[in-house]
């Protein structure tokens, strides 16, 4: 049961319990001081003006009493109502002020300055700085009428001003509570500053430690999602090698799913991988030069057979402007988002049609700007989840993952490939009507049309004369290279790790060394830097080509000193091309 305080309980203590910051505290502490003080003086005024019986002071001092008392006992009993009392004790404040002016004394003396001084540093320290210029103003108002109208002001009593004595003390005990008022305010300051401290360095501790966390999530997903590309890669490879070995009519069927699947798997890890570089900005874009219609066409075939398989029509039509235009751009992240695009226009329609369409909307001597639109016929998205769809791990509906599974990572990374781009993605979609992603990008030209048509590459090159050195630390992966390269007769000089590659290098004589970065003893890093410091120039310059499963390194492979790089899984076609690349334009024969 809770028992209220005795009338003769006085301490602040259990008021200043309810508030729960410093600086409240300390503004209920200044104005029950300031009440204290107040009932303090008007006994004393009582006092006096008893003895000299004056009896206009007395009732005016009674009534203050009265009403400070009343005030000090609500503020014991409802603390919060701090600010209205507040209120009311700076009216009377200026009422006192005015009477003393006015009806007392007819003059200004320095008790009504201290009262006005009370007054403006009180509603300044319990009611903030709008109410305390209010009050403020209002306080010196009587003072500046005093100014106006002196000469018309006649004294009406003058024995009611009180005694020579109480004029001293009054004063003495206004002084005090000013002192008083400001040592509270400034104490409550001091307090909240430390506070505020303590808060930013748990704050910044805080800070730090989610950091930590975020970055060993961030390092644990791209360690495992490494991890899983490693065995990946071989089931990739060698299902590859499967497929090129004239398989069984019962066994192609298989070999189709075991494909569809690992890929499938490969563009989850990656779409991860890529998650993870968003988080931490490291997502760059490539220049490379390539026809863009073509490479378009080679990523819908895929897609093509995907919808196909769904008994959807697949409808693919690109500007004929760019047949003819070859640009400078990132192939890897245009193909991801048409990928993710198509893949979702595929994955969310029944029946229909998937229209992907590049028109040319504008072209200049140096650029092109390629609108792309990928439209489908398939469920639709309610406009409210327009916005929303294109967040992490978001998708429209909470039965979509039941019905259609995914993750809802894709819309999330184009979003950000597209701005990479310095484009954005708008989204035209109305349930059960299909939906259109479109989006417009500016492509820089590439000066020598035709120099990289992948076309150009396709009658097939002899490579057999071609010396090639491998350094693989995965013993499968190792392999299945063997094999690859075997493939498109190329018989290579394997090797475990980096300083068998450099031993390699330095007794033999290559066309080409392709190095894993990541491998013990001397890792790829380690061993190009070693290759080119070798005194014999024609092996130093050695054409090296980094196998790399990172899209965040190039960079790096670049400036250790790599002349190319070729992204893990590697297939027998990215091998050959690469090879094919080597022995046309770049390939110089080591003496
Ligand atoms: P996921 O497809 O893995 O769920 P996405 O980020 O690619 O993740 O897509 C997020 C959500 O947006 C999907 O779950 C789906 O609800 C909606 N969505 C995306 N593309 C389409 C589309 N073409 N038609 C209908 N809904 C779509």
């Amino acid at each position: 049961m809770a028992i209220s305080p005795s009338f003769f309980n006085w301490s602040l203590n259990k008021a200043l319990d309810t508030e729960p910051d410093s600086l409240s505290k300390a503004r209920i502490r200044i104005l029950y001081t300031i009440i204290l003080f107040s009932l303090l003086k008007a006994v004393i005024v009582i006092v006096m003006a008893v003895t000299d019986k004056q009896w206009l002071q007395v009732d005016r001092a009674v009534i203050v009493f009265a009403l400070y008392a009343l005030f000090a006992k609500i503020l014991l009993y409802k603390p919060t109502s701090f600010r209205i009392l507040s209120h009311l004790l700076l009216q009377i404040g200026i009422i006192v002020v005015f009477t003393n002016i006015f009806v007392y004394s007819h003059k200004i003396n320095m008790v009504t300055v201290q009262f006005i001084f009370m007054i403006v540093l009180s509603s300044f320290y319990t009611l903030g700085s709008a109410f305390g210029i209010t009050y403020s103003v209002m306080s010196i108002s009587p003072v500046i009428l005093f100014f106006i109208f002196k000469d018309n002001i006649h004294p009406v009593n003058n024995t009611e001003e009180i005694t020579q004595l109480g004029f001293e003390i009054i004063a003495i005990l206004n002084f005090l509570s000013i002192i008083l008022c400001h040592f509270l305010f400034f104490k409550a300051f001091n307090l909240n500053i430390k506070e505020k401290e303590k808060l930013n360095k748990q704050l910044l501790m805080s800070i730090a430690d989610a950091n930590k966390l975020a970055e060993s999530k961030t390092a644990f997903l791209s360690v495992i999602s490494h991890e899983l590309r490693t065995p990946l890669n071989s089931v990739i490879g060698v299902t590859e090698l499967l497929a090129q070995d004239n398989p069984e009519e019962r066994q192609i069927e298989n070999l189709k799913i075991l494909q569809f699947s690992t890929h499938e798997l490969l563009s989850l890890i990656n779409n991860v991988l890529d998650v993870n570089k968003m988080n931490s900005d490291k997502l760059v874009l490539e220049a490379i030069p390539f026809n863009l219609a073509e490479f378009i066409k080679d990523i819908c075939s895929g897609l093509r057979i995907k919808a196909k398989d769904k008994k959807l029509n697949f409808i693919l039509e690109i500007d004929d402007k760019l047949e003819k235009t070859d640009i400078i751009s990132d192939p890897t992240r245009l193909s991801q988002i048409i990928y993710n695009l198509v893949g979702n226009a595929i994955k969310f329609t029944d029946t229909g049609s998937i229209i992907v369409k590049l028109s040319c909307v504008d072209y200049t001597e140096s650029t092109i700007n390629v609108l792309f639109s990928v439209t489908d016929t398939g469920i639709g998205i309610h406009p409210d989840r327009h916005e929303t769809i294109f967040d992490l791990f978001t998708q429209a509906e909470l039965d979509i993952t039941r019905r259609y599974g995914g993750t809802g990572l894709g819309l999330a990374i184009v979003k950000q490939v597209v701005e990479l781009f310095n484009s954005s993605i708008q989204l035209k979609s109305q349930p059960g009507k299909g939906s259109g992603f479109l989006f417009t990008i500016s492509f820089i030209k590439a000066k020598e049309v035709g120099l990289v048509n992948t076309t150009a590459l396709t009658n097939k090159m002899d490579l057999s004369h071609l010396k090639i050195l491998i350094a693989e630390d995965n013993e499968i992966n190792r392999l299945i290279l063997k094999k690859q390269l075997n493939k498109i007769d190329v018989n290579p000089v394997i090797v475990e790790n980096g300083l068998m590659a450099y031993e390699a290098c330095l007794n033999g004589n290559y066309d080409a060394i392709f190095l894993d970065l990541y491998m013990p003893v001397l890792d790829g890093y380690e061993t190009i830097k070693k290759i080119r410091a070798i005194p014999d120039m024609a092996k130093a310059k050695t054409y090296t080509i980094a196998f790399t499963a990172s899209t965040t390194e190039q960079k790096e492979i670049f400036k250790v000193g790599f002349n190319d790089y070729l992204y893990k899984p590697v297939n027998i076609e990215n091998l050959r091309t690469k090879l094919e690349e080597i022995a046309l334009y770049k390939y110089k024969p080591a003496d």
